[in-house]
């Protein structure tokens, strides 16, 4: 199996059985975002414990609609920062910012703290795709710095 076939397997497999769908309680943030381009929206919920700047992700939900790579990406998302630092999982969403930006400029990728989300790659030659790919991710950091804002922003990019 080539290798963008194998990639297209893992976006499909985390379409059909998404990870982290369906909003949890409790929750610290709570945020809407839309791609207009393709009509995708997320809802999406953010749960931290710990101490300011050493919070922990205890929790990513999401409720959303959308194509089959924006609803993808936020299962990855899920299962790539829930139950890691804040830190880390400001990290990965760098990290996941440098793959859409991997087919037009030199990055260098950290693919342990990518995971599946290496299965993205391929949508980085598509510039209408990227908003769907990064639209949980950006959800994401939104409703992190939600959830911090009032505390020690360290860490927090
Ligand atoms: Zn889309």
């Amino acid at each position: 199996m080539r290798l963008d076939q194998m990639y297209q397997e893992v976006i499909l497999d985390h379409y059909r059985h998404p990870h982290g769908k369906g909003l949890v309680e409790p929750f610290d943030s709570q945020v809407h975002h839309v791609n207009p381009t393709c009509g995708d929206e997320i809802t999406l919920r953010v749960r931290l414990t710990g101490e300011p700047g050493e919070e922990t992700v205890e929790s990513v939900s999401f409720d959303s609609q959308g194509c089959s790579i924006s609803q993808a990406s936020a299962s990855v998302l899920h299962d790539q920062v829930q139950g890691v630092s804040l830190t880390t999982a400001m990290s990965t969403l760098d990290e996941f910012s440098s793959l859409m930006r991997s087919a037009t400029e030199d990055v260098t990728l950290d693919e342990d703290l990518l995971g599946d989300a290496i299965a993205f790659e391929g949508v980085s030659q598509y510039p209408a795709r990227i908003k769907c790919a990064l639209l949980a991710w950006m959800a994401f950091k939104d409703a992190a710095i939600q959830a911090t804002s009032g505390t020690e922003q360290a860490g927090v990019v």
